[in-house]
């Protein structure tokens, strides 16, 4: 079930809103997810806001350099990241850890393919 939500980095620099769905949470098998172990829930563009900290940002890429890894400069932390699925439509990969208040008992866990890509 989908659901406002707000979340951010863990200086404050960086916020967001979106509506997502957060009962099910993909752990990435990808390289760069397998160090950072974000637990992400995927969405369309039009159900996510940056609120704050655009400008606040560093956008890593690697492999086919086609999704941005961002991350706060300040402290580190990657609340989401943004791509393009494969018919162009804007994507957005969200951080469940990175949600206000979000109780992660409730969250189901499942995995995503991201080193198949
Ligand atoms: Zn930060």
């Amino acid at each position: 079930m989908e659901r406002e939500v707000a979340g951010g980095c863990h200086c404050g620099a960086v916020r967001f809103e979106a509506t997502i769905d957060t009962t099910l949470g993909l752990e990435c098998n990808c390289s760069y997810c397998a160090k950072a172990a974000p637990l992400l829930a995927f969405t369309g563009g039009e159900n996510f806001r940056q609120t704050a900290g655009e400008g606040a940002m560093t956008d890593y890429r690697f492999y086919k350099k086609v999704i941005a890894h961002l991350f706060c400069a300040t402290c580190g932390i990657s609340a989401f990241g943004r791509g393009e699925t494969p018919d162009g439509q804007k994507m957005v990969a969200i951080n469940l850890r990175c949600l206000d208040d979000l109780d992660m008992t409730g969250v189901h866990k499942g995995s995503f393919n991201g080193a198949a890509l």
